[in-house]
Formats: C-alpha cells, sequence, structure tokens
C-alpha cells in the first residue's frame, strides 16, 4: 500500500495520518520531533529541518506522494520534494498562502473581495497605510503568523510607531479593521480531476487571538453560506488546489463577505466535520492528495467544536471525558504549555437543531462551567 509523507508533525499531520490509515495507507511524517502528535500515529518518521536537503531526500525516497500539515515551512524545500514524487498542495500554492502580500495580491487579482490593505516595509509606506485605511487598522507580519502572533491594533496617530516598533524588522502588512457581525470558514477541497466540493460554513468565535469555538452550520442566511462556498470553490479553482483548504471570511452587518485569509491545509476551525460528516476533512483531504475520487461534503448533524488549549482546559479532561455528549479528540501531547492546543471537543446535535447560546453551554458540561465566551454569554 502507498505511503503518503506529511511535513509537519503536529495534530493536523496526527489526525490526517490516522484517516490515511482509516483508507489503508501507510504514512510518513517529516519531523524535529520523534514524538509530536503526528509522529505518535505514522509508520515512520524522517527527522530533519524542513530547509535540511539531505533530511528532505530522505523523506521523499521514503513515500509515494507528499503533503504539508504547517505552513511556516520553506517553499523551496517543497519544490525540491516535487523534483522526487509528486506534492500536493504544490510549493506554488504554499508560496501565496504564506506571506499575507502575496496573497492579498492574488486575491484581488482573482476579483475576491478582501479588506482594504497596503504594504508597510517602513515609516513611509506606514503613513500611507493610515492615509489609505483611516483608525483603527490592523498591522500584520506579512509571513509566520498564526493564532493572532505577530499582530498590533493601531487605534490613533499615537499607536503607529510602537506598532511598527514591535513588528519591525519584518515585512508587514496594514489592513483596515473589519467591523463583522461574525466570523465565518469554509473548508473546501479540490481533485486531482478538478471536483470541488465545499463543506458548510462553520462560525468562529476567537479567545486571545486563539481559536475557540466554532458552531456547524454557521447560523448566517443560506444565500451568504452559498456565497462564501462559491467564493472558497472559486480561490481553490485559481489556485489549482489538490487537497484541503480553509478560507476564513468576515461577513458584515450587511451580509457582505470579505475574505481575510487562506490556508491549504485542514484547518482547526473544520474539526466539527469529524463527528458530524461522514466523510470529514482529513479524510477528504487524503482522497484528494492520493487521487482518490471525492463524495459529497455532506453534514449529517450539526455541531459545536471547542478547543482543550493550555493547562487550564486540560485541568478539566477527568469531567470531559466522563461527561455524556461531549467527543474528545486528544493530540497526544506531553506538556500542557499555555495557550498550546491540546485537543478539541465535539459535541453533536441532530440536524437543523444546533441550539441557541445557552443550550450550546449546556452542551458543553464541564466546559460551560470553566469557560463563558463573552459572545455566546450576552445572547
Ligand atoms: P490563524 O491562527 O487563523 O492563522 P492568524 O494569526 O493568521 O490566525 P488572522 O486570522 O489574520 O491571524 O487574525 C486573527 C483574528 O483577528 C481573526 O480571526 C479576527 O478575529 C481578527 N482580525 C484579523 N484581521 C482583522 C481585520 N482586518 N478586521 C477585524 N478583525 C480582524
Ligand atoms: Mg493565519
Ligand atoms: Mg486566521
Amino acid at each position: 500500500n502507498a505511503v503518503i509523507g506529511i511535513v509537519g508533525g503536529g495534530q493536523l499531520g496526527r489526525m490526517s495520518a490516522m484517516a490515511a490509515a482509516k483508507l489503508g495507507f501507510r504514512t510518513h511524517i517529516l519531523t524535529q520531533d520523534p514524538h509530536g502528535p503526528a509522529a505518535q500515529v505514522s509508520d515512520g518518521v524522517t527527522l530533519g529541518a524542513y530547509d535540511d536537503l539531505t533530511a528532505l531526500e530522505k523523506f521523499a525516497r521514503a513515500v509515494d506522494v507528499i503533503t504539508f500539515e504547517f505552513e511556516n515551512i520553506n517553499a523551496d524545500g517543497l519544490d525540491c520534494l516535487a523534483q522526487h514524487c509528486p506534492v500536493h498542495p504544490s510549493g506554488a500554492i504554499l508560496r501565496t498562502s504564506q506571506d499575507r502580500s502575496v496573497e492579498k495580491s492574488f486575491l484581488t487579482e482573482t476579483g475576491i473581495p478582501i479588506a482594504p490593505w497596503h504594504q508597510v516595509d517602513d515609516l513611509a509606506s506606514l503613513s500611507e497605510a493610515a492615509e489609505k485605511l483611516g483608525f483603527p487598522f490592523i498591522l500584520k507580519t506579512a509571513r509566520d503568523g498564526y493564532d493572532g502572533k505577530g499582530q498590533r491594533r493601531v487605534y490613533t496617530p499615537q499607536d503607529m510607531i510602537p506598532a511598527f516598533e514591535a513588528l519591525a524588522p519584518r515585512r508587514l502588512v496594514a489592513e483596515g479593521m473589519v467591523d463583522f457581525a461574525c466570523e465565518v470558514s469554509v473548508m473546501v477541497v479540490r481533485g486531482h480531476d478538478g471536483t470541488i466540493r465545499c463543506f458548510d460554513p462553520g462560525q468562529n468565535f476567537h479567545k486571545n487571538g486563539i481559536l475557540d469555538l466554532t458552531l456547524a452550520p454557521a447560523p448566517i442566511d443560506p444565500t451568504v453560506a452559498a456565497q462564501a462556498q462559491s467564493l472558497a470553490a472559486s480561490i481553490a479553482e485559481q489556485l489549482g488546489l489538490i487537497g484541503i483548504m480553509g478560507v476564513e471570511l468576515f461577513v458584515d452587518r450587511t451580509g457582505t463577505l470579505l475574505v481575510n485569509e487562506i490556508a491549504p491545509r485542514p484547518h482547526n476551525s473544520g474539526h466539527w466535520t469529524m463527528n458530524a460528516c461522514p466523510v470529514d476533512q482529513f479524510e477528504m483531504h487524503i482522497r484528494a492528495v492520493a487521487g482518490l475520487p471525492l463524495p459529497e461534503a455532506s453534514r449529517h448533524s450539526d455541531a459545536v467544536m471547542k478547543n482543550l488549549i493550555g493547562p487550564d482546559d486540560m485541568a478539566l479532561w477527568p469531567d470531559i471525558v466522563a461527561a455524556p455528549g461531549l467527543l474528545p479528540h486528544l493530540y497526544g501531547k506531553a506538556e500542557a504549555r499555555h495557550g498550546r492546543k491540546m485537543g478539541h471537543v465535539n459535541v453533536v446535535f441532530p440536524y437543523g437543531s444546533l441550539p441557541g447560546p445557552l443550550g450550546i453551554q449546556d452542551a458543553l458540561g464541564p466546559l460551560a462551567e470553566h469557560e463563558k465566551a463573552p459572545e455566546l454569554a450576552d445572547t
């Protein structure tokens, strides 16, 4: 049976490897951590840095097709791997998604609506950004940001220099602050034959810059949901994507959609599919990468996904695992450091019966005691 190579050793690789095993594939991980989440459940591991050419070659020789679960890797490294065997998604797609400036230029050229933005390299372009965007705006590092890291909000002219200095000398982009009614994301997958499937949009809530909760389906107008899926499909088509991709969007108060960012890999906001869909995001991804047919991205249940972050959430583990209705997924990380994603919990409801905020609190059991998402607590 064929071996799927996964670059990156985190939880997305772990859950991809588990989905691959279900389809009879073996997996082989390229990582620096021999005991990490993905290595624990894979059939083989090459230890090495993502830009270590010797490790890359050794890895490529051990596998039949390669994918990645982590975006902050060297795209040249992926191109180098592609000389030995197919890599999906391609290095070119990674190059587009891993740099906000390239990503935003691509989305604009493709006719995808995004928030107004300006590239910031120095104080002169910072002033231009303020003039173009007005206040407030957000400064983000062009590369390597995740979980809201590498961002500063700029509310007044006085905030500009401190925010810039906190992030410089890295290359930055400034983005107009969107007054969104809600945040949603769409998982879209595209196969070898060009078949595109989109899961239903989920609504996302963040806490301290980290995804906290996803509700599926997102409680938005069906027309807006369909538009979000069609934007995601159009991005996948334009990229020539093979594999799965998360597309994050803002919905403003008039129901207008703006794409925030794209991630050509399985995505935290798609974890609800693991218990609410016959074929989840990880199996869809593996099917696409391996050239298997893509079934409909259908949903048999409504769902809530709650992330388990750091030591506070993990302290509740005995209660979580004992609570009826909580479906836990742990990532096998040894140490529950602050802000670290340790696992997630899904709760499913019959199709079409996602409860309101109070019902969701109730369904989350021990996690609701501990956590009152402000957005949910208020309504
Ligand atoms: P991820 O972990 O999803 O990769 P990230 O670090 O790449 O996150 P973003 O998705 O760009 O960061 O931003 C994190 C969150 O900050 C968004 O989900 C949103 O809540 C808020 N945010 C980002 N950009 C804007 C914006 N232009 N206007 C309003 N809110 C924003
Ligand atoms: Mg991001
Ligand atoms: Mg994001």
